[in-house]
């Protein structure tokens, strides 16, 4: 895996046992591990290969009726359907992990389902809505970390300036 993905990771497992120290976590795993390399074969334009992890990831989930994987899993799933071009299942996908992470009061999880939500919002042509919130992920990132989402939402933000019209 590259750096970045190990980073996140480390991060979604120190949160995973934060909430379910008496739980195996085997069980969290199940679903972080395929989310990760969702992201993975995303990054390497895999995006067949990003689906079958994404779905094997959300089938764990579901398995354990975990709302902390719903949350930690949600941006890889909203990132592989918008690979995949499925807006539609990417904005279902961004609903419910954003409602996990809500409910569980996590930070950097809804933080990072921000950034999906405005790469989302990006792949729609809605540079504004983009904006607000990635500068709401930013801002949570440039607090808490990890320092590697902050890096990858300031890149998101230079991307969206593509999407400016020339004179507005
Ligand atoms: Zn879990």
């Amino acid at each position: 895996m590259r750096q970045p993905d190990l980073a996140l990771a480390a991060t979604t497992l120190g949160e995973a046992r934060a909430v379910a120290p008496g739980s195996g976590d085997e069980l969290h795993l199940a679903a972080l591990i395929p989310a990760e390399l969702a992201r993975v074969a995303i990054a390497r334009g895999a995006i067949e290969e990003a689906r079958r992890h994404a779905s094997a990831a959300s089938a764990a989930q579901r398995a354990h009726r975990c709302r902390r994987c719903a949350a930690e899993i949600g941006p890889a799933l909203v990132e592989t359907a918008i690979a995949a071009d499925d807006l539609e299942g990417a904005d279902a996908a961004r609903a419910a992990a954003l409602e996990s992470a809500y409910r569980l009061n996590l930070p950097i999880a809804i933080a990072s389902m921000r950034l999906a939500g405005g790469r989302l919002l990006a792949a729609r042509g809605d540079a504004v809505g983009a904006l607000v919130d990635l500068e709401a992920a930013l801002d949570t990132f440039d607090r808490l970390g990890p320092r590697h989402l902050v890096a990858e939402t300031r890149a998101a933000m230079v991307g969206l300036e593509r999407l400016e019209p020339e004179s507005a």
